[in-house]
């Protein structure tokens, strides 16, 4: 990606990343989203870095280095180095694709849900961990069958947030839908007849 602005940066230990996770020395790096993406590999000198946060929007530097203690992070102050980006994954066929989504997680609490009498998906269903996705409907309408990584799932719930390629997975608990965080993945269509292989057969 030839030279870029590195900026070094630290966080109190509360504070998350922007994919939701604890920040680590050494393999947190914070990116600008124009350029790379959520879990892209970045090697900058002899270290290996993953995205896992995002530099502010107004931000002079490109990329930007986590270190634990803020004296690391002062005393690495800003360089220019060459920077080379490996892409987390990268689509295995295109026939089925539908895109690539933020992924987040959710379960049907008060904080992720709101407080309602009902819990069930915007289809009536009882929402399960596993299969149940939210989405955008103008993106993937209510009955979309799609596959994330391994798992197949069925989209029959929508989210006030879920907006655009935005994916929300279902979890039973809430501490497992934190847990997901926020990660970027392909999406592809799955077969409705045959969801196990089989996808020649496939079929709007
Ligand atoms: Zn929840």
């Amino acid at each position: 990606m030839g030279d870029l602005e590195i900026a070094a940066y630290s966080m109190t230990e509360k504070n998350l990343t922007f994919s939701g996770k604890k920040p680590r020395d050494g393999v947190t790096l914070a990116a600008d989203f124009s350029q790379f993406e959520l879990g892209d590999q970045v090697r900058i000198g002899d270290s290996v870095y993953v995205v896992e946060d995002k530099v502010g929007d107004n931000a002079a530097e490109d990329v930007c280095v986590y270190f634990e203690s803020s004296q690391d992070a002062l005393m690495f102050g800003r360089q220019v180095q060459p920077v080379y980006r490996k892409r987390a994954d990268a689509p295995e066929d295109t026939e089925f694709l539908i895109g690539r989504f933020e992924i987040t997680g959710y379960c049907s609490c008060d904080i992720c849900c709101g407080e309602k009498e009902e819990k069930l998906t915007r289809s009536g269903t009882v929402p399960r961990a596993g299969h149940t996705v939210a989405a955008d409907p103008d993106v993937l309408p209510l009955g979309s069958i799609i596959r994330i990584e391994d798992t197949i799932y069925l989209v029959e719930d929508t989210g006030r947030e879920v907006k655009g390629n935005v994916i929300d997975i279902y979890f039973d608990t809430h501490e497992e839908a934190v847990n997901f965080g926020r990660q970027k993945h392909y999406v592809y269509e799955e077969n409705k007849s045959d969801p196990k292989g089989n996808k020649k057969s496939n079929k709007k």
